[in-house]
């Protein structure tokens, strides 16, 4: 009797655990249908009125159908739908391993970072992209290999001068590794300290050897001041020696001698594209650049009273400089070099020769931003069908554009001042960055394309984050989508972690 008894609970319970087995397989993550939208799928075709069905990883329909029983419906009555939002220029390299949830970027609807940008990279390249794959963040990444990276790789300390052929040479055997393990293309900083050293040959042959692999060209060019125009002119030399497509990084004209020259700047790049340059451009929404106190002074003459007058000068005064990063003395924060000079009794010149000093006896790098850059030229860059939107933010960014640029956009230039359309707008943050990156995939609202999506609502989408505030999220996103997977809803991250690593080699 007792050994019936239990080898009928022992029956039953196998019963049970199969019933339970087959149960489980059914709960499958079952097939999401969003309805109601008005869909803005990255082309820059009109909105168009709609549903969506997500299934795994990828939208699996799109256009005018119901959803079956057993779907989950998200009613979208009111919002919009979009591709997730690519952000070609981004510097969350080290915040990724500490803030995989990145709620400061899907929170603006980012769904694919691109790190490594003005020639700064993290390496190598492999072991960077398993890290990400084995600790996923909430959203894909992708990453450039960088010039001045390589550059340090094989100069070492000895980087303030011309590398010889023969580095050269090594420089090009580092190109092709990091592309073999996964970068998209080289990145350059031609205005920072260790790329400023590099004659143009050396980025063409580089450049060249990042071609071989389908990458691009991304750089910081070497000045956007007062020889704006000359440095432009080798960027598109490097693009046309290299044969490479290029990305130009944070388009603008920043100092008071180039102030208002955006159509000529234009004219340039028009010519050049004309002659078949394949040249792409991104623009961060905001006047102000954020950048290390030394990069204000293009002669590099950074004690040198007439120098550091005449870079102050040509920002629009100390007035436009703010210290918003020092660690030997963090009540500089938040204060601009004239009133520091006030509070010091000295002149802003003096001032900015003090914190250089200080500076350097700390071995730190301090933070600026620089409040030089003109509405007009924007709104003119902006404007340019081959101009996209990045933020050259990123996680713990102390510039606004860190946790604002994308719905600074729809907020301001789309709704507010009516610079661009909703549509083009859109294009500008989805399939024009995927069509640099080579992308087919992502960055639009299609059948079989990734679900990376981002739902929000255009009467309200805005973004919040100020210089004394740069980490307050914006509003007005109302869910978003990495891979299929819900990383936003509700004004918080779901906890989900479904961001790949994209472009690491299936072999390595
Ligand atoms: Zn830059």
């Amino acid at each position: 009797m007792g050994k019936f008894v239990k080898c009928k609970y022992a029956l039953l319970l196998m019963i049970l655990l199969a019933w339970l087995g087959t149960s489980a397989s059914q709960q499958k993550p079952g097939a999401t249908v969003i309805i109601n939208a008005q869909i803005a799928d990255g082309t820059g075709k009109p909105l168009r009125k709609g549903s969506v069905r997500i299934s795994g990883d990828r939208i699996t329909q799109v256009g005018d159908f119901q959803p079956a029983k057993d779907e989950q419906v998200i009613d979208a009555k009111g919002l919009v739908l979009a591709p997730g939002f690519i952000d070609i220029h981004n510097h969350s390299t080290a915040g990724l391993e500490s803030d995989p949830l990145a709620e400061t970027q899907i929170a603006q609807g980012i769904t694919t970072l691109v790190v490594g940008a003005d020639g700064d990279s993290p390496w190598p390249i492999a072991p960077w992209l398993k890290a990400r794959e084995a600790n996923p963040a909430s959203l894909n990444v992708a990453v450039m290999a960088g010039h001045a990276t390589i550059r340090e790789q094989v100069l070492g300390k000895d980087f303030k001068r011309v590398s010889t052929p023969a580095e050269v040479e090594k420089m090009v055997q580092l190109v092709d590794q990091g592309m073999r393990e996964g970068a998209v293309g080289l990145s350059s900083g031609l205005e920072y300290e260790v790329g400023s050293y590099s004659a143009t040959d050396e980025v063409v042959t580089m450049s060249a050897a990042a071609a071989k692999h389908s990458g691009f060209y991304m750089t910081h060019i070497r000045d956007e001041a007062d020889k704006s125009f000359e440095a432009l002119n080798e960027e598109i030399a490097i693009g046309e020696r290299a044969h490479i497509p290029i990305e130009h990084s944070h388009i603008k004209l920043g100092t008071v001698g180039v102030w208002g020259k955006a159509p000529q700047y234009i004219q340039v790049i028009e010519a050049a594209r004309k002659r078949g340059v394949d040249f792409l451009a991104d623009c961060y929404p905001y006047d102000a650049w954020h950048s290390n106190l030394k990069v204000l002074v293009p002669d590099k003459q950074y004690e040198n009273p007439q120098s550091v007058a005449k870079a102050l000068a040509d920002v629009g005064g100390g007035s436009h400089v703010t210290i918003v990063e020092f660690k030997p003395n963090p009540n500089y924060e938040g204060h601009t070099m004239d009133d520091l000079g006030r509070i010091n009794s000295i002149t802003p010149v003096e001032m900015f020769i003090r914190l250089v000093r200080e500076s350097d006896a700390a071995n730190v790098e301090p933070g600026i931003i620089g409040q030089s850059m003109t509405e007009s030229d924007i709104k003119a860059f902006y404007q340019q069908p081959w101009v996209m939107v990045a933020s050259d933010g990123g996680l713990g960014s102390r510039h606004p554009r860190g946790a604002g640029t994308f719905p600074r956009v729809l907020g301001v230039y789309v709704r507010e001042k009516h610079w661009l359309t909703l549509p083009e707008a859109i294009r500008k943050m989805t399939s024009l960055p995927a069509k640099r990156l080579d992308w087919k995939d992502r960055g639009i609202v299609r059948e079989g394309a990734f679900a990376d999506l981002v739902l929000f609502n255009p009467e309200t989408v805005i973004d919040r984050a100020t210089f004394s505030d740069p980490f307050a999220l914006p509003t007005g996103i109302e869910k978003v989508f990495v891979n299929g997977t819900l990383v936003w809803s509700s004004s918080k991250a779901t906890g989900a972690r479904p961001g790949r690593a994209l472009g690491l080699p299936p072999t390595s």
